[in-house]
């Protein structure tokens, strides 16, 4: 049992309350569509984990309902709870998985990892790590845009040691099977399990540590986790989307501990380098590409180092298909959904509420509600702010994407924003941050 049935009539109670409010105001539909396949699946002291039906249902639902559910559940249940939601399939696998994926992938090595100006120093400073686990750098703190490398790198390293240093306990978990295996041990009041597995580990390499759980219980074991680790000379990895301070999901004593180390990041690779890496890429899958090709994808395809994978397998499908070989002409056509598609991907009002949300540690609910805190008010007008620079929208067309403001908030939010880039030189790279995540999403 992950919770009590006490637990388990509040929660009915927190649904018939949604259910009412939400017939009252003619929203039944929504309720039923969004908030009735809402089930309690493990309570712990301040955290409700909820199950839903689809990962795209649930973000919908948080997004239009989150900060209502949040709202009522302590009138039923007498104070907050943090609320965890998860699908059906995902936290249904989280019980029954035994032994949680910590294999590493043969397929990343350091000898197959194309060097360039954009990933030198995170190459050079994890084969430092590779070499001397828990002496060179300690923790190694990876960050940069999604399918840049980072998963290889790290694997290189867990495949370098591996070889080098058999005798090394080598643990590679996403933050989110971390979080998994922290509510499974909740559930079933084992977190001694998972402490003595992540205690054991000589090297502990956690991936896309932007996911993991903000609760109270995950960031206090990883903490804890983190010290016993650091302090017996054990080596940490951790790979991220963005650096440290930019994670303010992540409670401040975790985060200023990723930066004990080093903190590499890798950028976007060059004109040279995207083409390096599409002829290797080409060898490892085997097929002939002509080198106009390799030219032509690597000028249309700037943005990462995944999407020239997928061309390449998109244009190998073709080749089979028609039973020609690749040729420029052939390139053009496959690939012309793709690259068009990229070029023209448009930047919404809607997807710069959800990064500005996102990198505060808020809801896009809350940008686009009514809270006028200092802590919601600025992300509110960097979003506003972000919207007139990246799109085409009018200050009038903006306010109403902001939960219906008057086109002069957004005038002044504008104004605003632009007087404190020019002042706060942190600030205005916090922003063009923000864009770059924004562009790259
Ligand atoms: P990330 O974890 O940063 O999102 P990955 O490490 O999964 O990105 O990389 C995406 C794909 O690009 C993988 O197939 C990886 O092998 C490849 N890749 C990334 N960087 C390089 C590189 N420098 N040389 C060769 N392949 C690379
Ligand atoms: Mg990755």
């Amino acid at each position: 049992m992950n919770y009590t049935p006490e637990d388990k009539a509040k929660w009915d109670r927190v649904m018939e309350m949604l259910e009412e409010t939400l017939r009252n105001s003619g929203q039944l539909p929504a309720y039923n569509a969004f908030i009735k396949p809402l089930k309690l699946y493990a309570a712990t002291s301040d955290t409700l984990y909820i199950s839903g039906d689809s990962i795209f249902n649930l973000n919908h639902m948080k997004g239009r309902y989150g900060t209502m559910i949040y709202a009522t559940v302590p009138l039923v249940f007498g104070r907050r709870f943090e609320l965890e939601y998860y699908p059906e399939n995902i936290i249904s696998q989280m019980v029954s998985r035994q032994e949680q994926a910590t294999t590493l992938n043969e397929k990343y090595t350091f000898d197959n990892f194309i060097i360039g100006q954009s990933n030198r120093f995170a190459y050079a400073t994890s084969l430092a790590v590779a070499q001397t686990p828990g002496e060179a750098y300690n923790p190694l703190f990876i960050y940069g845009g999604v399918g840049l490398g980072k998963t290889h790198l790290m694997n290189a390293i867990g495949n370098y040691i591996c070889h080098n240093h058999p005798g090394l306990n080598v643990l590679l978990m996403t933050s989110e099977a971390m979080t998994n295996e922290l509510i499974e041990g909740i559930a079933r009041k084992k977190t001694s399990e998972l402490r003595g597995k992540l205690r054991n580990a000589d090297v502990l390499m956690v991936d896309d540590v932007q996911f993991l759980s903000r609760t109270k219980a995950t960031q206090e074991e990883f903490f804890h986790t983190f010290n016993s680790l650091h302090g017996n000379k054990k080596q940490i990895i951790i790979a991220s989307d963005r650096p440290p301070r930019e994670l303010p999901e992540i409670e401040e004593r975790l985060r200023s501990r990723f930066e004990w180390g080093v903190t590499v990041d890798i950028q976007k690779p060059d004109y040279e380098t995207r083409v390096a890496i599409l002829i290797q890429k080409a060898e490892e899958m085997n097929i002939t590409v002509p080198y106009d090709v390799v030219e032509y994808i690597a000028q249309s395809v700037n943005s990462n180092i995944r999407e020239l994978e997928g061309c390449l397998s998109n244009l190998n499908a073709q080749a089979e298909l028609l039973n020609t070989p690749i040729s420029l002409e052939m390139a053009r056509t496959a690939l012309a959904g793709r690259i068009v598609a990229q070029a023209a991907r448009v930047v919404t009002a809607d997807l710069i509420i959800e990064i500005v949300a996102r990198q505060h540690g808020l809801t896009p609910g809350d940008i686009t509600g009514k809270n006028r805190s200092q802590t919601i008010a600025l992300p509110r007008q960097i979003g506003m702010y972000l919207c007139r620079r990246m799109t085409s929208m009018s200050t009038t067309n903006i306010g109403k994407a902001f939960g219906g403001r008057d086109h002069t908030t957004v005038m002044h939010a504008c104004d605003k924003i632009s007087e404190a880039m020019d002042s706060d030189f942190a600030f205005k790279k916090k922003v063009e941050e923000i864009m770059g995540y924004i562009e790259n999403n």
